[in-house]
């Protein structure tokens, strides 16, 4: 038996890791099954060059525990180590590994919430274990070796009897950690880890229903048999090609990624590159609707189908993080902080890959099936809206394919809609006027008057529709939008002949006196216009400039908050050709004056859904009064 020092110079790095890596012990199965998987995937590759005739066979990792022992085990049927390579491999490469590893990333793993994952390897083993013991055999006809540390630097090595080919872990539990022990946290360690590994995994096993023999009475139980309960599935849906996958294939991976789900994806998009990256996935777009404050935790991040996090921020832009599915790249560097990430190049490149991706996978479906696009997009579109506004890149391609509904349900691209307006809605320098609602319910009057007028309206009802109209304003030229609740679009759509006012300049200025009398104007600033006299006589409009600001700050404009501290401002447009207005000018008594105003007032407030509380019960009890 041979026993010696780990060479390392940080005396013991044992409680180092535990006392770092606190939080993450959970990964030395996943590091330990690893390891497994390589072994085994090693021994493949030699088999499938010629390099050794030993049987590859049907491998498979198994976990087993052993509770009366405080043991865990870890068996695989890899290329194993002879004693030499357990010298090497073990005492020189992975402890130096180990050691590297915390010299770089001890500070930085307290506060940073650096991620633990991968680069500690086998040695994570000690994380929760007092002891741990390696029983290996090499395909090489050599004995097999047995390997013993209890996590001081020294260790034993002797040779051991075990004949099949592979290694087995053992790790003795220590008393902080006896939950791994326990057949539930093992089973949902490995399903979170596990899940897509490329080698068989067995851990313990399950009851299978039989069928029922012929000639069996209906009483006869069903016969059963124990089976290997096998928890992973070694080639999921991304590793395979597109060309041999159907849409059933994506839908049935999307239900074994997401088994509490049960609404079906829109739709996917296969990630497939190699060059300069490595990256492979599979992305999907879930149901939406409006809402923004889904959760952003659905994306898996793998690294050759090992999982590594659910927090794939930094490595996909914030607008993506929205989506579902998995991307699988060993080409993410994750022992550093998401800043550093952020930083990084290759996931630059892989982010704007991303990106490109998605928008061309978009832009594909607008094409091929614009009917199918035009159902799906109010429940894609807060992706793609956030998008344009976060990514220029995203922004060049989706302004193709995004879709400006009008609140008939017709569907244009913008410049459709440019199109089909440019001679209808410009002011009189010429701008394009876009006149659109964002409730047709509550907007229902103003919505129907610029129908009437033969003016298209579109429905943007999205959350953050302000901060997109506003982007649209700057980035394209000459147009503005205007909700049709919005200062009066008459004063900015040109018209080919002006309405003759009935009144004339002096009686203007009247009745203008006597309606600021009656009228709060530090909240309502009285225009009179001359319109037609079947318009209504007094409409509120509220300036889209204002209005729009705010909403941009409800809706994280950032900045200072100083629009959204303003008090609400109205314009209170007043037709001098409607004939009540005429009636409120010729009134005999300012007390009859005053009620028609008021009661004016109150149903143009009414109609702005403005009118409430004590307001609203007295404006409705006058109004009682009136008609009795
Ligand atoms: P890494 O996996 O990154 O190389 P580890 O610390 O996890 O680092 O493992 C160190 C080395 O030990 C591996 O590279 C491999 O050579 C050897 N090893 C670990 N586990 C096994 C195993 N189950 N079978 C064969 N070799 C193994
Ligand atoms: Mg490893």
């Amino acid at each position: 038996m041979a026993t010696g020092n780990i060479n390392v110079s940080v005396e013991n790095i044992f409680p180092l890791i535990k006392k770092f890596l606190y939080s993450d012990h959970e990964i030395f199965l996943r590091e330990l099954i690893s390891n497994a998987t390589d072994a085994t995937l090693k021994l493949k590759h030699l088999t499938s060059i010629g390099e050794t005739n030993v049987t590859y066979g049907n491998p498979t990792i198994e976990v087993k525990i052993d509770k009366e022992k405080k043991q865990l085990h870890i068996i695989d049927q890899g290329l194993g180590m002879t004693a030499e390579e357990v010298e090497k491999y073990i005492n020189q490469v992975a402890f130096s590994g180990a050691e590297e590893f915390l010299e770089k990333y001890k500070d930085s793993a307290k506060d940073s919430g650096i991620i633990g994952h991968f680069g500690l390897g086998f040695y994570s083993a000690f994380m929760v274990a007092d002891k741990v013991e390696i029983i290996t055999k090499s395909y090489k006809d050599e004995p097999a070796a047995h390997w013993v540390c209890d996590g001081s630097p020294t260790y034993t090595l002797e040779a051991h009897d075990k004949t099949e080919r592979g290694t087995e872990i053992i790790l003795h539990i220590g008393d902080d950690d006896a939950e791994f022990l326990e057949e539930n946290r093992i089973s949902e360690l490995l399903v979170k880890y596990n899940k897509f590994m490329p080698v068989s995994i067995k851990f313990g096993t399950k009851t299978e229903t039989l069928p029922k023999p012929e000639g069996a009475k209906e009483e006869d139980p069903a016969p059963t048999q124990e089976v290997d309960n096998i928890i992973n599935n070694p080639t999921p849906a991304w590793t395979k090609q597109p060309t041999d996958l159907k849409d059933e294939d994506y839908k049935g991976f999307y239900r074994e990624l997401y088994p509490m789900q049960f609404e079906e994806p829109l739709f996917n998009i296969h990630l497939n590159v190699d060059y300069p990256f490595n990256l492979t996935g599979i992305l999907y777009f879930p149901k939406l609707g409006q809402d923004m404050n889904i959760q952003k935790d659905k994306i898996q991040l793998y690294q050759n189908q090992v999982f590594v996090t659910d927090n794939v921020e930094g490595i996909v832009p914030e607008f993506l993080t929205m989506l579902r599915g998995v991307i699988d790249s060993p080409d993410i560097p994750l022992n550093v902080s998401r800043s550093y990430l952020q930083a990084d190049g290759a996931v630059k490149k892989i982010s704007s890959y991303i990106t490109r991706k998605v928008a061309d996978k978009l832009n594909s479906i607008f094409k091929n099936d614009r009917e199918d696009f035009e159902k799906k997009w109010n429940d894609i579109k807060v992706v793609i809206e956030y998008g344009m506004l976060s990514e220029d890149k995203f922004y060049e391609k989706a302004d193709k394919f995004t879709l400006y509904p009008t609140v008939d349900d017709t569907y244009f691209t913008f410049e459709e809609l440019q199109e089909k307006i440019k001679d209808s809605q410009t002011d009189k320098d010429g701008k394009l006027i876009v006149l659109y609602a964002s409730n047709k319910d509550e907007q229902h009057s103003y919505i129907t008057t610029a129908k009437d007028k033969g003016y298209e309206v579109l429905l943007l009802d999205s959350p953050i529709v302000s901060h997109l109209i506003q982007k649209l304003e700057t980035t394209k030229e000459n147009i503005s939008f205007v909700r049709v609740d919005g200062d009066h679009i008459d004063n900015l759509i040109k018209k080919d002949e002006e309405t003759i006012s009935k009144l004339s300049d002096e009686e203007k200025e009247t009745l203008k006196t006597d309606l600021e009398k009656v009228i709060p104007t530090d909240k309502y600033t009285v225009q009179l216009e001359a319109m037609d006299s079947g318009a209504s006589p007094f409409i509120i409009t509220q300036p889209e400039f204002m209005r729009r600001m705010k909403e941009m700050q409800q809706t994280g404009g950032g900045g200072m908050n100083m629009f959204g501290n303003m008090p609400e401002m109205y314009n209170l447009i007043v037709n001098t050709n409607h004939e009540l207005i005429g009636e409120i000018f010729n009134s005999k008594t300012d007390k009859k004056k005053e009620r028609l105003i008021k009661q004016s007032l109150d149903l143009a407030r009414l109609s702005q859904n403005l009118l409430k509380g004590e307001e609203l019960t007295s404006f409705i009890k006058r109004s009682y009064e009136m008609i009795k």
